[in-house]
C-alpha cells in the first residue's frame, strides 16, 4: 500500500490514441505531452502515443523538449525529417538560451518573427544543425503568432532559402474550438482566415505541414485536420468539451488513489480540520485519508466533493489540509483503515472523472490533472 499514487492506465492511452488515428484518417496525430503530460507523466505518455500511432511529440518548453530527447523516446541531434523517427516540436517562445536546448534535443521551433527567424539561424549554425521551423500564423488566437499571413509566407520563403533553417511546418491554434454552443463561428472564421495563408505556403513549399487542431478541433471539423492534429486532452481519456469522455470512445488514463489512514468516532457537534468548517450533526464516523493540496487536491473542494470507498460514493467534509483531508463515513460503517480511497477514478461500480471535479471548482479537466503535485508517484497501471 502506497501513501498516494497516481495509476496510469498507458493501454488507454494507446487505445485513446488510435481512436483519434481513426478519426483523423489520412492526417497525422501529433500527441502534446507538455506540463509532465498533462500531469500523466511525460515520458511513458510520449512512449504509449507513439505505440498508438502519434508521428510527432509536442512540447511547450525547451526543457520538456530535453527531457523527452534526453529519455530516448524522440528526438536527439540526428533526427532527419522524413526518415520515419518521430519527430519532436516544441510549441512555445523561447529565449535565446532555450533556442539552443531545444535544437540540442533535435525540437523544432515555432517562429513568428524575422529578428527570430535569424537567431534560431544563428544558433543552428553555431551548433551544426538544421534548425527546422514551424511558422505561426496568429489567425485570432490572439497570443503568439503574427497576425499578418504575407508575413507568414516570407518567413517560409526566408527559411527555404538559408542553409542553416528547413521550413517543416505553418501552423494557427484556435480559440474556441471546444465551445461550439458560444464562439458564434469564431471557429470557422479562424479557419478561413488561416487558409489562404496555408495554402499559399503549401504552393511555395510542397512538402510542409500544415496543421491547427487540438483535440476538440478533431472533432469539431474535418476541415481543421490538413496533415497533422496536435492533441493532449483527448489522449489521456479527458472529454475536450467537458462532457463524458466515453461518448467519444475515449477512457481515462489517469486515478488518483489514497487510502484511508485512520477511522474514528465523532461525537454530534465535532467538528473536522481547520477553521471548523464542517461539524458532525450526529454520531458519525470519519474516515482521513493522507492527502491534500500538497498533492494537488485544491482546498476549493471542502466540503465539495465526494471520495469512493469500496465502490461507493462518501462526501468530502472538513477542510482540505495540505497533507489530509475527511470523508463521512456515516453513523454505521464497515469500512475499516487501509481502505483504498479514489478521488479521481473508478472503483467497482462507481467513477469520479476529472470532469465532475472540474465542474465543481468552475475550471477544466486539463487543470485538475496538470495540478496533481510531483509528490504523488506516477506509475503504470
Ligand atoms: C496545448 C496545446 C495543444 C493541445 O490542445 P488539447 O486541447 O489538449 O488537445 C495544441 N496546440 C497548442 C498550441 C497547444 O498549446
Amino acid at each position: 500500500m502506497e501513501r498516494a499514487v497516481a495509476r496510469i492506465d498507458l493501454g488507454a492511452l494507446r487505445a485513446n490514441c488510435e481512436r483519434l488515428r481513426a478519426e483523423l484518417g489520412e492526417a497525422r496525430l501529433c500527441a502534446v505531452v507538455k506540463a509532465d503530460g498533462y500531469g500523466h507523466g511525460a515520458t511513458a505518455c510520449a512512449e504509449a502515443a507513439l505505440a498508438g500511432g502519434a508521428t510527432t511529440l509536442a512540447v511547450a518548453v525547451a526543457t520538456e523538449a530535453a527531457e523527452v530527447a534526453g529519455a530516448g523516446v524522440v528526438g536527439g541531434p540526428d533526427v532527419r525529417p522524413g526518415d520515419g523517427t518521430p519527430d519532436l516540436f516544441t510549441l512555445g517562445a523561447l529565449t535565446e538560451r532555450e533556442v539552443d536546448v531545444a535544437l540540442g534535443a533535435g525540437s523544432a521551433i515555432s517562429v513568428w518573427t524575422p529578428g527570430f527567424l535569424d537567431l534560431v539561424a544563428a544558433r543552428a549554425r553555431a551548433l551544426g544543425r538544421i534548425a527546422r521551423v514551424h511558422l505561426k500564423h496568429d489567425s485570432g488566437m490572439g497570443r503568439l503568432g503574427t497576425f499578418d499571413g504575407e508575413e507568414v509566407v516570407r518567413l517560409a520563403r526566408a527559411a527555404a532559402a538559408d542553409p542553416d533553417l528547413e521550413p517543416a511546418g505553418v501552423w494557427t491554434h484556435f480559440a474556441t474550438a471546444d465551445e461550439p454552443d458560444d464562439d458564434e463561428g469564431y471557429f470557422f472564421e479562424q479557419l478561413a482566415r488561416f487558409e489562404p495563408v496555408a495554402e499559399a505556403v503549401r504552393a511555395e513549399h510542397p512538402g510542409i505541414t500544415v496543421h491547427a487542431a487540438n483535440s476538440a478541433a478533431v472533432y469539431r471539423s474535418r476541415r481543421s485536420h490538413f496533415d497533422m492534429a496536435r492533441c493532449g486532452v483527448a489522449i489521456y481519456g479527458l472529454d475536450p468539451f467537458q462532457l463524458d469522455p466515453a461518448d467519444r470512445g475515449l477512457v481515462p488514463v489517469l486515478s488518483l488513489r489514497s487510502h484511508i489512514a485512520a477511522v474514528k468516532r465523532f461525537p454530534a457537534g465535532q467538528s473536522a480540520g481547520y477553521g471548523r468548517r464542517w461539524r458532525a450533526s450526529e454520531d458519525t464516523w470519519i474516515g482521513v485519508v493522507p492527502l491534500g493540496y500538497g498533492d494537488g487536491v485544491r482546498r476549493a473542494l471542502t466540503n465539495d466533493c465526494d471520495v469512493l470507498v469500496e465502490g461507493r460514493r462518501y462526501r468530502l467534509v472538513g477542510t482540505v489540509s495540505m497533507d489530509n483531508l475527511t470523508i463521512d463515513l456515516g453513523p454505521e460503517t464497515a469500512v475499516k483503515p487501509g481502505a483504498e480511497a479514489v478521488l479521481i477514478g473508478r472503483q467497482g461500480e462507481e467513477e469520479i472523472r476529472a470532469e465532475e471535479l472540474a465542474a465543481r471548482l468552475d475550471t477544466i479537466n486539463y487543470e485538475i490533472t496538470c495540478a496533481i503535485s510531483p509528490r504523488v508517484p506516477r506509475r503504470a497501471a
